[in-house]
């Protein structure tokens, strides 16, 4: 009996496990089928300058429309297509369409989009394939755009896990490009740390932004100051009201990215956004 209980179970965890390598393989096939045949697109939300109120950046935010499910964010796909090379491929496609989109953008409007910058997300596995460097530049080279343009969000994870992810951020800044470090105070980068890091720009994550208790205040205040002295720029994620701008411009924070600024809009409202900004 004991010997049949055991089949049993064995038998669960055997289909269980089938059902779920199976689902991400539908997964799999589902989105390579969907990047060929134009189902994903990228939205775009503002960073903005505290003091001045004027466009700095878009954050290229992917998302997919899928013919069953409509419109996928990204949580939906991106963390089990980090579990294969597929994340590579989907952050080929949104590096190609990012930078075509701004270059389009600065070409049908220079004035509003003068030293705006496009900020891409790139998975830590991406940041450690050794075809990045060679990818972007491609990007840069077929949209026109020029390397200061581009913006690559990392996280402390990829910096971490990845051994390669030091010497590829060193080519890719070698090229013009900038390096933000997103969602920073999430992991484990202490602030000195930031000294050796091979970044530009400090994103602190939402979660410091949200929490308005006096403590997690005093930690944005000395965030902002730590990357100041190690002359980073800083961008504060998910500003949602008028209360939590004030107090970033009261700190010395110069950006800002959040509902209240803008949500991220699909490509052809982005720049009706933008224009009535400035
Ligand atoms: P992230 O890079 O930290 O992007 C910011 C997320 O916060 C976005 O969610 C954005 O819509 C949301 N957000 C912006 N302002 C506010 C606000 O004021 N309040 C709140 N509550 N949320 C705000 P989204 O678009 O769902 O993206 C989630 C995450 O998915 C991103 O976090 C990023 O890690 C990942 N992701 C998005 N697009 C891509 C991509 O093209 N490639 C890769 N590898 N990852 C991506
Ligand atoms: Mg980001
Ligand atoms: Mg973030
Ligand atoms: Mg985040």
């Amino acid at each position: 009996r004991a010997k049949s209980n055991g089949r049993g179970r064995a038998e669960v965890f055997d289909m269980a496990l089938r059902t779920e390598l199976e689902a991400r393989a539908k997964l799999e096939a589902d989105i390579r089928a969907g990047l060929a045949d134009g189902q994903f697109e990228l939205h775009y939300q503002p960073v903005m300058s505290v003091a001045t109120g004027s466009l700095r950046s878009y954050e290229a935010l992917i998302r997919w429309n899928h013919p069953e499910r409509g419109l996928v964010p990204p949580a939906g796909f991106i963390p089990p297509a980090e579990e294969s090379l597929l994340i590579c491929e989907i952050g080929r496609w949104v590096l190609g369409t990012a930078t075509r989109q701004l270059a389009g953008w600065i070409w049908d409007d220079p004035e509003t989009h003068r030293g705006v910058t496009v900020s891409v997300n790139i998975s830590a596995r991406h940041l450690a394939s050794p075809s990045l460097v060679d990818e972007v530049r491609q990007a840069l080279h077929e949209s026109g755009l020029e390397a200061a343009r581009l913006v690559l969000e990392i996280t402390e994870t990829a910096l971490m896990d990845e051994p390669t992810a030091d010497a590829h951020l060193r080519d890719l800044r070698a090229l013009g490009v900038t390096v933000s470090l997103d969602d920073f105070g999430t992991g484990y980068t202490s602030i000195g740390q930031l000294q050796k890091l091979q970044v530009d720009t400090l994103k602190i994550d939402q979660s410091f932004l949200h929490a308005d208790d006096t403590p997690t205040q005093a930690l944005v205040e000395l965030m902002v100051t730590a990357a100041h002295a190690f002359s980073l720029d800083v961008v504060a994620e998910g500003v949602e009201t008028r209360e939590q701008l004030d107090r970033l411009a009261d700190i010395g924070c110069e950006l800002a990215q959040g509902y209240y600024l803008g949500r991220p809009k699909p490509a052809r409202d982005t720049v009706v956004q933008a224009e009535s900004l400035s």
